[in-house]
């Protein structure tokens, strides 16, 4: 079997269309999405993550605006940053680019965010709202990977879901909404025994470990659909936590790197802060 590939830019580029028609509407209204995005230091890999954004900002018609900050800003200076930001009314989303410099503690400073505003979906009201199963501003790359997973027209009910990874950020809030969506979601850890046998039935398999190439194709049941969420610069050519020539042989369809989860990630993030625009 070679796997179709779940172009994350294609599907990033259809969502966009929808994007742009929402922040019309918004505009007739008066009303400009703006994001605000927090960068502190000047890490390459940040920087680089943060032009992402911005680019897609301007293809969605909505504004944007990065505040840099060297590394020594204090922690209460940064926290003075949220406070400003929460009160302006021109601002509807924010997001805080991790990581930050060990000073800044960064559960002081997402806390901080209004969840209002909070479009990366971390503070603990939101992450809160998801578990229970309210509407709330939903985290980026899980966001992006569900609409990944529906572009393939797949019904997740009653499908087996393995997520290997359980960080705040990836692992845990897509095993919740894979859930929400009647899956049986198996969660793997450091600490899982025999990882191939709760790989063996799976369905759909979501890799976020931050391992390079840690699963290979003899690990992919014969037709499942592979999210590889990780992404590593090997000697200058990127990879993913999936090692993509041998899995893709296996799956039935499978995200690459790059040019799939990332972009999505990028993409939902938009849409959260237009959502954001849209309930003021
Ligand atoms: P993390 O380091 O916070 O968590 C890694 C998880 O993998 C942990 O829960 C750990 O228990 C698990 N793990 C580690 N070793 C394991 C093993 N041997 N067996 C099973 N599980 C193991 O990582 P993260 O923030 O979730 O990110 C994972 C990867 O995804 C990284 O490469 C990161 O760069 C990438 N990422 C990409 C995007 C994107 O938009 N493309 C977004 C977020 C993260």
């Amino acid at each position: 079997m070679t796997a179709k590939i779940i172009s994350g830019r294609e599907v990033a580029e259809n969502i966009l269309q929808d994007l742009k028609k929402r922040v019309d509407i918004l505009k007739k209204k008066n009303i400009t999405p703006k994001l605000v995005v927090v960068l502190v230091g000047d890490m390459k890999a940040s920087a680089s993550y943060v032009a992402q954004k911005e680019k897609f900002a301007v293809k969605a018609g909505i504004d944007s605006e990065v505040l840099r900050f060297n590394s020594e800003i204090s922690e209460s200076e940064i926290l003075n940053q949220i406070d400003e930001i929460n009160k302006d009314d021109e601002i509807h989303g924010v997001i805080v680019q991790l990581p930050l410099p060990d000073h800044i503690s960064v559960t002081k400073v997402l806390n901080r965010i209004d969840p209002k505003k909070d479009v990366d979906g971390f503070t603990p009201t939101n992450v809160g709202k998801l578990f229970l199963g309210e509407e709330t501003l939903v985290s980026c790359t899980p966001k992006g990977i569900m609409s990944m997973l529906e572009s393939t027209g797949t019904d997740l009910n009653g499908k087996n879901v393995t997520v290997i990874g359980r960080s705040n950020i990836v692992g845990k809030p897509v095993s919740i909404l894979c859930q929400q969506q009647n899956a049986t979601v198996t969660m793997c850890h450091s600490r899982t025994k025999d990882l191939n046998a709760k790989l063996a039935d799976a369905d759909v398999v979501i890799v976020a470990v931050g391992v390079a190439k840690f699963i290979n194709g003899d690990q992919i049941p014969s037709g499942a659909i592979v999210i590889d969420v990780g992404i590593h610069n090997i000697d200058g050519k990127l990879c993913g936590d999936v090692d993509f020539e041998t899995a893709s042989e296996k799956a039935s369809a499978i995200t690459p790197v790059p040019g799939g989860v990332g972009p999505m990630t990028v993409c939902a993030l938009i849409e959260n802060t237009i959502i954001a625009a849209e309930r003021i």
